[in-house]
């Protein structure tokens, strides 16, 4: 099931026949897995394709949807991160992104203070599983 996405258009000379080749980029959530997916299609010649991968997102995708939709910042709802609490943050944040427990309390810090900024689909799988150990966070768009 898919519970977010976000996508964008990018027109690029194609580099078969010099036509308008249409790059309809996408991020989305299946199943609680972040994924990516890139279909390209010339409007001239029969210059096509389709590449979808699983985890982290190639770094020109997502620039191309920061630079569509904008950045989001997340954060914990709550300021100060009680012991208790920062055990399910961890936890959360691990089952996820497969995070060393280091790479892990260095988001949860992130988390507690500036916040973690990325496209709107990478921050609302990470507020979900969050929300799963009941962890509340909030979302705010960011500038890049
Ligand atoms: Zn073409």
């Amino acid at each position: 099931m898919i519970t977010a996405a976000q996508g964008v258009k990018v027109t690029t000379p194609c580099v078969t026949c010099g036509g308008v080749l249409v790059r309809d980029i996408g991020q989305f959530i299946d199943g609680g897995q972040l994924r990516w997916s890139v279909e390209g299609q010339c409007r001239a010649c029969p210059n096509a394709w389709c590449e979808t991968g699983a985890g982290p997102t190639p770094e020109e995708i997502r620039r191309a949807l920061l630079d569509e939709h904008g950045a989001v910042r997340l954060r914990l709802a709550t300021k100060e991160i009680k012991e208790t609490s920062l055990v399910l943050v961890l936890r959360a944040l691990r089952d996820m992104s497969h995070l060393s427990l280091g790479e892990a309390r260095l988001m949860a810090a992130e988390l507690s203070g500036a916040g973690l900024v990325g496209t709107s689909v990478e921050m609302a799988r990470l507020a979900d599983g969050l929300r799963k150990r009941s962890v509340a966070t909030t979302l705010a768009p960011s500038p890049t």
